[in-house]
């Protein structure tokens, strides 16, 4: 097996830097109701109100403002349908890079819209029929971009990390942090700032039950492939993590843990009727864990990453109505 080298929290922090000016600092916000709930303090770090709806802008923008010259004029290529795409396509927007975007044909409208909005152009392909992952390698390979995949690149996972170093320097140190968990950019990032800033504080990836192939890796100590999961997490309906952000995960995390599809739905309850805030389910999935095992969290302070608010409302509505 070759050894990568995994980056480290001095790029978390040259990461903030290059991000400065242009992601917002997110909210950490805190609900009364939510502390009698469960006993602890709970700061909810709130990604949700992230440009573009989600974490995924941060390290987006910190790949691409690290490309040279020549990479930018050539321009960037990713494939991905959801929230890795707008932030690769706003974020190209911003530095003037040519963004080419691969998405399913079955994308939702209102997503190819959007991407197509920020400038992007969208390459649609038969998500039956052929695979995303040759079609942007094919297509770096004959223009010339440079291809940055939606969690397992350095730049990326560093650039997420910052989110959880903003949490830190505002909450100070906390006893427990519960991170979703789809391909492990957000993850292995938030562990690098983690053990900078909080050591001793305990880290937890949070996965759909029905996907947890994050939790059988880290328990097997080598990487578990699915098939893509049935769920309403979105945003983690990844098959397998990658070799960066496993090399981080099985260092420096605690555990993987899993929330149902109707924990999550209990969550996007919670959020929108007591903390007047609108997640999308992957967003959830810290939250669910952290009700699911508050017994254990009784006088702790406890984060919360909400990763995510991009849910369509008409989905929204019959989510929670449900
Ligand atoms: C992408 C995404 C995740 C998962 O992030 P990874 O870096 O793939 O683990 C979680 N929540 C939201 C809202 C996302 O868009």
């Amino acid at each position: 097996m070759t050894t990568i080298d995994l980056p480290t929290y001095a790029d978390v922090e040259a990461a903030a830097g290059r991000l400065a000016g242009y992601a917002h600092k997110t909210p950490v916000n805190t609900s009364r109701t939510l502390n009698e709930m469960t006993g602890a303090q709970v700061f909810i770090k709130c990604e949700n109100f992230q440009r573009m709806g989600a974490f995924k802008f941060r390290g987006a923008f910190n790949a691409l403002a690290k490309f040279t010259p020549e990479q930018r004029k050539a321009g960037v290529v990713t494939f991905s349908s959801g929230n890795h795409a707008q932030g690769i396509a706003l974020s190209a927007k911003l530095l003037d890079v040519p963004a080419t975007i691969v998405m399913p044909h079955d994308a939702p409208a209102a997503k190819v819209a959007a991407t197509k909005g920020y400038g992007a152009e969208v390459i649609v392909y038969n998500r039956y029929e052929e695979d995303r992952e040759a079609i942007g390698r094919r297509l770096a390979a004959e223009r010339g971009l440079t291809l940055i995949p939606p969690y397992d690149h350095p730049d990326v996972l560093t650039g997420q990390g910052t989110a959880a170093k903003e949490l830190f320097e505002e909450a100070g140190p906390l006893d427990a942090l519960f991170v979703p968990l789809g391909g492990g950019g957000l993850l292995s990032g938030t562990a690098l700032s983690t053990r900078a800033l909080a050591p001793g504080c305990e880290l937890y990836g949070v996965e759909p039950e029905a996907g947890n192939d994050g939790q059988q890796s880290f328990r097997s100590g080598a990487i578990v492939h699915i098939d893509t999961p049935v769920t309403i997490a979105d945003g983690a309906q990844t098959q397998h993590l990658g070799n960066y952000t496993f090399g981080i995960i099985k260092r420096d995390v605690d555990d993987i843990l899993t929330a149902s599809d109707r924990e999550l739905v209990d969550a996007m309850r919670f959020f929108a009727e007591r903390m007047k805030m609108i997640v999308e389910p992957t967003g959830c999935l810290g939250l669910a864990a952290a009700l699911k095992h508050k017994d254990a969290l009784k006088g702790k302070r406890v984060g919360v990453i909400v990763s995510g608010g991009n849910v369509d409302l008409q989905r929204f509505c019959q989510l929670v109505s449900a």
